[in-house]
């Protein structure tokens, strides 16, 4: 990376061991980070570890002190920065370019005619699923896998929950991220072309040491985050593929 160059980030679900190679030697290249909320400290130490000269780092989510920080904002910040000769590092939980409006800043950079690097991230998603110990794909259950934001932008409209859930019919596996505010309407809508019967998780702070996790039905699924007190950052997966867990786990344990 050099001087007037940017880069997008991914920083994984949280546990620095998921970073990749080229991320932590980008991230220690860099005269200016810019970290997002959902970046855990232990990332964001192991960015800075053993920096005679440590960047500047500003974090422009809610720990940053606003209560989120306004994107163009952000956007304009990072094109300033890199424009002044900094090397930026626009550092974001998961990948880049799964939701988190990576490509937007993207787009933002290459309208000032600033050359962008995106570094890939262990997405949530994946994270969730490995955390349950499923593959998102395990053929004997599914062909597919539909990554869907529960959150429309405003103005935007709300997924179709029945035509999705009828593609789970089909055997597709469904990873829903920001899908917590509207679990009710998600639910309803799954359950138009679903059995309640179909197997649903709920993975919250995945990767991280704070992780939780449920596994249900899709009848049972607003319930049960309900009861248990679980909260974002949450994925749910939903699909056949969770029946893999009880054969892997069945697996796991005569192999041991
Ligand atoms: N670029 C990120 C996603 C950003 S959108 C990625 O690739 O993972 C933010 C949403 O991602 C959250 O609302 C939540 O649904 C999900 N998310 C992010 N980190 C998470 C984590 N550690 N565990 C569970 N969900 C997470």
């Amino acid at each position: 990376m050099r001087p007037g160059q940017c880069a997008l980030v991914g920083a994984g679900p949280g546990d620095p061991d998921l970073l990749t190679v080229k991320a932590l030697r980008t991230m220690r290249r860099a005269t200016v980070l810019l970290v997002d909320d959902l970046v855990s400290d232990d990332v964001l130490q192991a960015a800075l570890r053993g920096r005679r000269k440590p960047p500047r780092v500003v974090h422009v989510g809610k720990r940053g002190g606003c209560r989120s920080t306004p994107q163009a904002f952000i956007e304009r910040l990072m094109v300033s920065e890199t424009l002044a000769g900094e090397r930026v590092v626009r550092l974001k939980g998961g990948d880049p370019f799964v939701f988190g409006r990576g490509g937007e800043e993207a787009e933002a950079l290459r309208a000032h005619g600033i050359e962008v690097e995106v570094v890939n991230g262990i997405t949530a998603g994946l994270a969730a699923a490995n955390a349950l110990g499923v593959p998102w794909t395990h053929r004997d259950h599914a062909h597919g896998v539909m990554l869907v934001t529960g959150h429309a932008r405003s103005g935007g409209s709300e997924p179709d929950w029945a035509t999705l859930g009828a593609a789970v019919a089909q055997g597709l596996t469904l990873i829903v991220y920001m899908g917590m505010t509207r679990l009710a309407e998600l639910q309803q809508g799954l359950l138009l072309a679903l059995p309640g019967s179909t197997p649903a998780a709920i993975v919250q702070s995945a990767g991280t040491v704070q992780e939780r996790q449920a596994v249900t039905t899709l009848a049972a699924l607003a319930d049960c985050v309900r009861a248990q007190g679980l909260g974002s950052p949450a994925i749910l997966i939903i699909g056949d593929v969770l029946r893999a867990r009880a054969a892997l786990a069945g697996r796991e344990r005569v192999a041991a």
